[in-house]
């Protein structure tokens, strides 16, 4: 099959694309480097079958063209990470939204399949853990910035489904929850890298609020895995589907076994939400996945343990030379 993928130089669309290429397929990639990296894709350049534009989603000509050329369409192409959000909301809302309203009409023209990346960010307040794909989404007031993330992305999942229903536009959207891995950068706030950086560098390990949030952090290549599954079967288009490990740990857990398993002596420092983000960030305290849906349409779940995530994470940034905030990423 011939894929584009929008966000492709960025770290999940770098590592969707090895794994289909490795397969045999042909992969164009677009990304305009806002956030994604020739770094993440130096490895694959040499592939045959690998094509790649360094040009932004908001290039419609050339977005058409490639359209043209792809059986399947993976929108990755996002403002990501709560930090770049936060200090940057215009461009966050902007990019989402018309970034996926520009690949949905592109695709519609022709009838190809997208596959579009939306966020569990967007079940916002939700306290009723495991969330399942038709429960509410709760989000926070208007004037709290962090929410423009889950209401543009809710947005575009309103979008591709109605290009679904209206002009039978084959979608699928898929809500991806806390993906980590090699190649993934602090430089954006994700909590992984920044601690098991600063665990390597003997740097403090920075929990924001009081560490008893939590999350379930999924290995990219599983996350890659269900991806590729889910664009294998035909049931999954015109559903919203999650993607995520349900493993759940606290953050000052995750700290704890970070420090652990780096036989790091870094100290564990607690920074109130109003200095890491802005005063009268909201965070979210729980966040697990339910994923029988997927395992329901693919038979995959992804179970990577979060041990084996922490040393692949590790072993990565003792490979690189230089510092870990170079290797820019771009994800959901
Ligand atoms: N976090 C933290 N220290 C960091 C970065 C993040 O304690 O250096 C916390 C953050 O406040 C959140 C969790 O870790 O509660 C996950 O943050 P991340 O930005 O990775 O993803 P999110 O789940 O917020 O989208």
């Amino acid at each position: 099959m011939r894929f584009l993928i929008t966000g492709g130089a960025g770290f999940i669309g770098s590592h969707l694309a090895e794994h289909l290429l490795q397969r045999g397929d042909a992969v164009a990639l677009l990304d305009n480097l806002s956030t994604g990296s020739m770094e993440n894709i130096r490895h694959l350049k040499s592939s045959e079958g690998l094509s790649y534009h360094l040009d932004s989603i908001e290039n419609r000509q050339l977005l058409a063209e490639l359209v043209d050329d792809a059986d399947v369409i993976v929108h990755l192409a996002a403002a990501v990470g709560v930090k770049l959000i936060v200090e940057s909301p215009v461009r966050t809302i902007e990019t989402n939204v018309n970034g996926t309203q520009h690949v949905l009409e592109a695709a519609s023209k022709k009838r190809k399949v997208v596959v579009t990346a939306s966020t569990s960010e967007v079940y916002g307040k939700n306290t009723n853990v495991p969330f399942h794909e038709n429960a509410d989404l709760v989000l926070g007031p208007t004037t709290k910035g962090r929410w423009s993330y889950a209401a543009s992305k809710a947005l575009d999942e309103f979008l591709a489904l109605s290009y679904w229903k209206e002009k039978k536009l084959p979608v699928i959207v898929v809500r991806l929850f806390n993906t980590v891995g090699p190649r993934q950068t602090g430089r954006y706030g994700m909590v992984l890298p920044n601690f098991v950086k600063a665990a390597l560098d003997g740097k403090p390990i920075s929990v924001y609020g009081n560490g008893r949030q939590s999350r379930c952090f999924c290995d990219v290549r599983d996350t890659v895995e269900a991806l590729a599954r889910l664009i294998d079967t035909p049931r999954s288009v015109g559903e919203v589907i999650n993607v995520g490990n349900t493993e759940e740990i606290s953050i000052e857990a995750l700290a704890r076994l970070v420090k652990e398993r780096t036989r790091s002596s870094s100290p564990i420092e607690f920074i109130p939400y109003d200095r890491a983000y802005e005063p009268g960030f909201e965070d979210m305290m729980r966040r697990v996945p339910s994923i029988e849906k997927l395992q329901a349409l693919t038979g995959f779940r992804p179970q990577t343990p979060l041990n084996e995530i922490i040393d692949r994470v590790t072993a990565y940034f003792q490979s690189k030379s230089e510092p870990a905030h170079h290797a820019a990423t771009s994800a959901v």
